[in-house]
């Protein structure tokens, strides 16, 4: 089968090259995709910013339907519609343990919505376990991207007063985030971000922010509109390293956190989410390619085009 595999160290070094198909081991499922979505990790995979496995397929946001499983499976039967990450997306058939992250998809979840459980568990991991905020703190969400609309929604569910920030070149994004419940919306093009979130909280500062955007912009803009003793989670990660204003976290008690994955449970809270209807993410959706299309894809993702794009194989 083909699959997009980086087939080689360095720069570029990703294309849709045929691989050799894995067989089902007695504890695996073999996972037939049906949506996977591109995230800016992949293309940072491509540009060589980002770890990966050589000839392993990349693609680490899908769902599809189980087509066979091993001797010993339990968890799984040929036929159930599961959603899974880590890897094997971008191709045909994903071999998967069963006790690697892969869960049952309800029957009211689109393959489309499946693909989307793993960016929206990457950021409710953020919101639910590493910040610590209480009903109605104000959040300041920098990036309007799938990772900070998705943490926007986790925010709300949570009681939180939320502010997302982006370019007049997000601006479909910021209109977004207003549609899917962000009480406030912020363009950093228009308006000074710190005296905006500093008028709004009466001089205070933000109770906590979500760093989802991984620019030197949005750091500074973080740490100046952070309250004493507040927290900024890192989410978004940089391609360069940043320069931190260290006397502003002595100076104001401030503490940078970073987070990264999610746990089990994460996954769970997270269908159940979408399941209830709390929190959208079809919404995030805004391309479908076919999975030959993928550079296509690739592109638009590295120039922000759109918001998550999903490859079909
Ligand atoms: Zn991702």
């Amino acid at each position: 089968m083909k699959a997009i595999i980086k087939y080689a160290e360095g720069t570029g070094k990703v294309d849709f090259l045929d691989v050799e198909e894995k067989l089902c081991g007695d504890y695996e499922v073999v996972v037939e995709v049906r949506a996977a979505g591109i995230c800016m990790t992949d293309i940072h995979i491509v540009n060589d910013l980002y770890p990966w496995e050589l000839f392993s397929p990349l693609g680490h946001e899908f769902s599809g339907v189980v087509v066979e499983a091993g001797k010993v499976v339990t968890r799984f039967k040929v036929g159930d519609r599961v959603t899974t990450c880590k890897y094997g997306g971008f191709a045909k058939y994903a071999v998967k343990n069963e006790n690697d992250l892969i869960f049952k998809l309800p029957d009211n979840l689109s393959f489309d919505e499946g693909a989307m459980i793993e960016p929206l568990a990457a950021a409710a991991f953020s919101v639910i376990n590493r910040s610590k905020f209480k009903v109605r703190d104000f959040i300041l969400i920098e990036g309007a991207g799938t990772l900070g609309l998705c943490a926007m929604q986790v925010v709300k569910a949570m009681g939180g007063v939320v502010a997302v920030s982006g370019t007049s070149r997000s601006l479909p994004r910021i209109e977004l985030a207003k549609k899917l419940g962000a009480d406030y919306t912020i363009n950093i093009d228009k308006i000074n971000p710190v005296n905006f979130i500093m008028d709004v909280t009466k001089g205070k500062g933000a109770d906590a922010i979500f760093e989802c955007a991984g620019t030197q912009a949005a750091l500074d803009t973080g740490l100046g509109s952070l309250k004493n003793g507040g927290v900024l989670t890192q989410i978004g990660l940089y391609s360069k390293n940043p320069v931190v204003d260290l006397n502003s976290i002595v100076c104001k008690n401030q503490q940078i956190i970073g987070s990264i994955g999610y746990e089990s449970e994460t996954w769970m809270k997270c269908i159940e989410l979408v399941k209830d209807r709390i929190i959208d993410v079809q919404s995030l959706i805004t391309h479908r390619l076919p999975l030959t299309e993928w550079k296509k894809g690739f592109d638009m993702v590295e120039r922000r085009e759109g918001l998550k794009i999903i490859l079909n194989p």
